[in-house]
């Protein structure tokens, strides 16, 4: 067996063990409950099968909760998204657990889409939620992505660890697939964060992050629910973020469209860099100058043709914003009924 694969049963042994004893009814996933205050904070890693960084630092938090090395007052749950693709070391198996949540994916018959379901009741519990990830390729530095919203923002800066924030305006979905766990939790108007920690795997630095992340967060959650202090005060102590912004995605729409080999996330490319082909084999331009991300290398036949399902976006391009993204949210209030579904743009 592979030494991921041992890591990943050893890991997930002890998860299942400490679940018994403290069961909330939904299959990897856990809850424990302080009771001196009402505030619910869920944690979750494996939401893509591959990404078991934070795996480690869970279960960490989860024996610093018991023994009382971290104290916490509130209730606190943990889940893992994906086991059956952490298993194979994949990312999916029929379809991304990301893109799986909201009505869209109501009546899908998928196995991340019913494991959506039997997720979404403890979602709909959370106060504040963060979920882990971690990117394909390698990564330049960890990074928090998710749709601009105040409380979700306070949280993330008041939790720092990364500095760099890749946002978009609220009510702009993520994928046109479905809806992610985050932007789900949000779209019941509770805090919802996406993190990613790096590249994917068991990897010192992601546990790292993920631990401390996830202390600060519930130190947070005591002097917010216990103590009634302001997130935004809490987040104004930390340094703001490096904002940026996804402006353009490749639509993975053709299965020989691919991009040459070795792009790591937040590459630098420039407007008209040939880098890759298209559906008819003729180069790839980049359409705009801007910070490569979530470039794709999926599995391909001996035709170089990508073999489904495809994912959604082959890469997208971030630029840095040369504004505070707060300001998308003066205007965001004025306007009535935004729309939140995920297909709209
Ligand atoms: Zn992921």
């Amino acid at each position: 067996m592979k030494l991921q694969n041992i890591n990943l049963e050893n890991n997930l042994k002890t998860f299942t063990n400490f679940a018994e004893n403290h069961s909330n009814e939904i299959p990897y996933s856990l809850t424990l409950d302080f009771k001196k205050h009402k505030g619910h904070i869920v944690f979750s890693g494996l939401v893509h099968g591959n990404e078991t960084g934070s795996l480690p630092a869970i279960i960490r938090i989860i024996q610093d909760l018991l023994s009382k090395k971290i104290s916490y007052g509130g209730k606190i749950s943990f889940f893992l998204g994906n086991i059956p693709a952490a298993q194979q070391n994949v990312r999916f198996i029929e379809m991304d657990l990301n893109r799986s949540f909201g009505e869209s994916a109501a009546t899908n018959t998928t196995i991340e889409a019913k494991r959506a379901r039997e997720l979404t009741p403890l979602l709909q519990q959370a106060d504040v939620y963060y979920d882990f990830h971690q990117t394909i390729m390698p990564c330049l530095r960890p990074f928090y992505i998710f749709e601009m919203d105040f409380q979700s923002y306070y949280w993330a800066r008041s939790t720092g660890i990364a500095n760099t924030y890749v946002t978009r305006k609220k009510g702009a979905a993520f994928s046109n697939l479905g809806m992610c766990t985050d932007e789900y939790v949000r779209s019941l108007q509770k805090v919802g964060i996406t993190i990613e920690l790096g590249e994917k795997g068991f990897q010192k630095d992601a546990e790292l992050y993920a631990y401390l992340i996830m202390k600060r967060a519930i130190k947070n959650m005591d002097l917010v629910y216990l103590h009634n202090c302001s997130i935004k005060k809490l987040a104004h102590k930390n340094e703001d973020f490096e904002f940026m912004q996804i402006k353009y995605k490749e639509k993975f729409d053709h299965p020989n469209k691919r991009l040459h080999q070795g792009f790591s996330n937040f590459k630098f490319i420039d407007k008209n860099d040939s880098i890759g082909f298209d559906g008819n084999n003729k180069p790839l331009i980049a359409p705009l100058s801007g910070n490569l991300l979530f470039p794709k290398y999926p599995p391909r036949d001996e035709n170089n043709q990508a073999k489904s399902p495809l994912p959604g976006e082959l890469y997208v391009i971030a630029q840095k914003m040369n504004f505070h993204p707060l300001k998308w949210l003066s205007a965001y209030k004025s306007r009535e009924n935004p729309s939140r579904t995920p297909n709209s743009k």
